[in-house]
């Protein structure tokens, strides 16, 4: 169960604190795509993500797009954003954060993993003994098969812990 407790619960990516990573020694954030930056099934970006992508950049961290979402979706949202995309799917497994942290060359003590869904991001990035950060869902809209890991999650998590 330890396993499923995100490090730290923020409301959105907007919430989290750079310098709080930065004193971390945290360089390298891992992220989610699908309500987590952007809402599911939605290809509009707002300009505030623009911005804090850039903001990320300026205080000198590198960005990398884990997501289990289709190949095309994933080069839409990196190519735009101008950050990379993990060439491996498939969280929670370790192949995809693997390739992830070979990109970045990231390690475990200066690479955080955000995302909004605790059998995915958080598991996957506890495996990988990174910090995890979890984030409340952008929408309600979601993969069908997520609403039901959405029930499980509730029975072995309260995200107001975090
Ligand atoms: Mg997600």
């Amino acid at each position: 169960m330890l396993k499923l407790k995100p490090d730290v619960v923020k409301k959105s990516i907007y919430h989290i604190s750079f310098n709080d990573l930065i004193n971390r020694g945290i360089k390298n954030i891992i992220i989610d795509l699908d309500n987590t930056i952007v809402p599911w099934g939605d290809r509009h970006i707002p300009p505030e993500l623009f911005e804090w992508v850039n903001t990320a950049r300026e205080k000198g961290f590198k960005l990398c797009i884990v997501s289990n979402s289709g190949r095309e979706r994933i080069q839409y949202f990196a190519s735009r954003l101008n950050i990379l995309a993990a060439s491996k799917r498939g969280k929670p497994f370790l192949r995809a954060f693997k390739s992830a942290m070979r990109m970045i060359d990231g390690n475990r003590n200066n690479t955080a993993v955000v995302g909004d869904q605790i059998f995915t991001d958080i598991l996957g990035g506890k495996r990988m003994k990174l910090y995890t950060i979890l984030v409340e869902p952008i929408s309600r809209k979601e993969f069908p098969g997520t609403k039901i890991m959405r029930l499980l999650e509730k029975t072995v998590v309260n995200r107001r812990l975090g």
